[in-house]
């Protein structure tokens, strides 16, 4: 068997597996698998008013509802009605930022409400931050777990379908052996490596239930604080950065390790919730968290909290490119970033988990002021 053989079909496999980083997109077996990839994403989108049978009533049809506020924030850092969503973020190593743009409509939508509970959030639609904090940061934080829980349930569609759609199909293998413009493994061999793929595959199922279970207890206990309005439930650490209109978030994130490195958030059960937040000339950002996981989570806040000005953005720029999703950009902003920069931003987000004892700041690198 030829060297170029080997390489070819081990790496074909791992990316079915881990489905990241299609670089070579002039390889047309790399284009075969991209296609597919992104036609059984569409497929697997998950649809769900997240109120539905709550004390609001009965839905209506469920609609695209944005996870950031269109018309006040994506507006905002827009160029030309166009956002940049950090999404695709293996193809900003081409840097290519033109092809990333999206129509501010598509961006940051989700179907998780129908159209009448998504009303519950015209307290942070309609007017701007600051008038009610305690009930807009509810909704804040809020709408950064649903944004997960419908994109944790699309994914879930997604991989249980993976492996017989993907993996395991004779037509996709047949059109890859038709179109693969270098020998490609034998059957026997490629048959050896689903086995495996197989058993990670199972294991990734099991993470997944014990994920999707985490959040029907999340929902829980956001609709019902939502119900009695008890919103001081959540508590949020407000900072303000003389930024302005550079990027926007709304996501829910895991951080495992501290400042030092060290493990205090072992099986992720204490979630915080970032919003960020263009507010006049300023950026806004709002940590929020449950009150009942302040124990676990004061010390890290507290550090944010008492750092200076600049300090804190370094470590919110580590945070947003490290593990939080739902991040748009202003392109003018964007296209300010030297190459270094973008360097270090894709290798950030590349890198969706936290090794061991890994301080929870390792990268140099400011977003908010763009050079
Ligand atoms: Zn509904």
């Amino acid at each position: 068997m030829s060297n170029s053989s080997e390489e070819f079909i081990p790496s074909l496999y791992d990316k079915m597996i881990d489905n990241t980083s299609y670089t070579n997109s002039n390889n047309k077996v790399t284009r075969i698998i991209v296609d597919t990839h992104n036609q059984n994403r569409k497929k697997s989108i998950h649809s769900e008013c997240i109120l539905k049978d709550s004390f609001l009533g009965s839905c209506n049809g469920i609609i695209n509802a944005h996870s950031i506020q269109n018309s006040g924030i994506l507006d905002k850092l827009s160029e030309n009605n166009y956002v940049l969503p950090l999404d695709n973020f293996t193809e900003l190593f081409n840097i290519d930022i033109e092809k990333l743009l999206l129509g501010k409509n598509e961006a940051t939508i989700f179907r998780g409400f129908c159209k009448k509970h998504d009303e519950v959030f015209r307290p942070i639609e309609d007017i701007e931050y600051g008038y009610n904090k305690e009930l807009q940061n509810y909704l804040f934080a809020y709408r950064a777990f649903c944004k997960r829980y419908i994109d944790s349930k699309s994914s879930y569609n997604y991989y249980s379908k993976r492996f017989s759609d993907f993996v395991d199909s004779e037509k996709l293998e047949g059109v890859i052996e038709k179109h693969a413009d270098i020998p490609i493994q034998r059957k026997e061999i490629r048959e050896h490596k689903k086995t495996y793929t197989n058993k990670r595959q199972v294991k990734r199922m099991e993470e997944f239930n014990k994920l999707l279970k985490k959040n029907e207890q999340l929902k829980f206990i956001f609709n019902t604080n939502l119900e009695k309005q008890r919103y001081f439930k959540i508590q949020t650490l407000e900072l303000e950065f003389s930024a302005k209109n550079i990027l926007a978030c709304s996501s829910m994130i895991d951080i495992a390790t501290d400042f030092q490195g060290k493990l205090f958030n072992k099986n992720l059960k204490y979630p915080l919730f970032l919003s960020v937040l263009p507010v006049g000339d300023t950026t806004k950002v709002l940590i929020s968290y449950l009150k009942t996981h302040s124990t676990y989570l004061e010390r890290i806040i507290n550090v944010i909290k008492n750092s200076n000005v600049h300090q804190q953005e370094i470590i919110l720029s580590n945070i947003l490119i490290k593990n939080a999703n739902n991040i748009i950009f202003n392109p003018l902003e964007f296209r300010k970033f030297n190459e270094k920069s973008i360097k270090i931003i894709a290798g950030g987000q590349l890198r969706r988990t936290q090794s061991t004892n890994e301080p929870l700041v390792t990268l140099k690198l400011n977003i908010f002021r763009p050079q």
